[in-house]
């Protein structure tokens, strides 16, 4: 499939990644629009928060948990920070598989 994040995910394209398992990955925004700016990717592929079928709700649920790993990894747990999940074209969703933005330090 000719996904960008499914090609981060596969490591095709290269990434800064903070952290992984099996089925989810984070990784440095390339273009960050603050202090700290990671993706979170479910590695399947799943359009956007619209597209989740009943049988994704496990996954959801583990992307959730993975945001609280992800913020320990970063160092940002105890001060708190933001998540963001553009969805769709009016939701400025450039890249057409769902990912997590985790952001610190700059009000949205
Ligand atoms: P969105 O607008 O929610 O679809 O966000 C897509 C995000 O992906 C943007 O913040 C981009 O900076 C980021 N992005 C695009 N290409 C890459 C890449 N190769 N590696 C890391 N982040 C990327
Ligand atoms: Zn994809």
């Amino acid at each position: 499939m000719d996904c960008l994040f499914c090609k981060i995910a596969g490591k095709e394209i290269k990434s800064e990644i903070v952290w992984e398992n099996n089925e989810l990955m984070a990784f440095k925004d390339i273009q960050p629009l603050a202090p700290v700016h990671v993706l979170l990717i479910p590695k399947k592929h799943i359009q956007s928060l619209v597209d989740i079928k009943g049988s994704d709700q496990p996954l959801i649920g583990e992307i959730f948990s993975a945001v609280s790993i992800v913020a320990e990894k970063l160092g940002i747990k105890e001060q708190g920070f933001q998540i963001l999940v553009r969805t769709g074209k009016s939701g400025g969703q450039e890249v057409p598989h769902l990912h997590v933005h985790i952001l610190q330090g700059t009000r949205f």
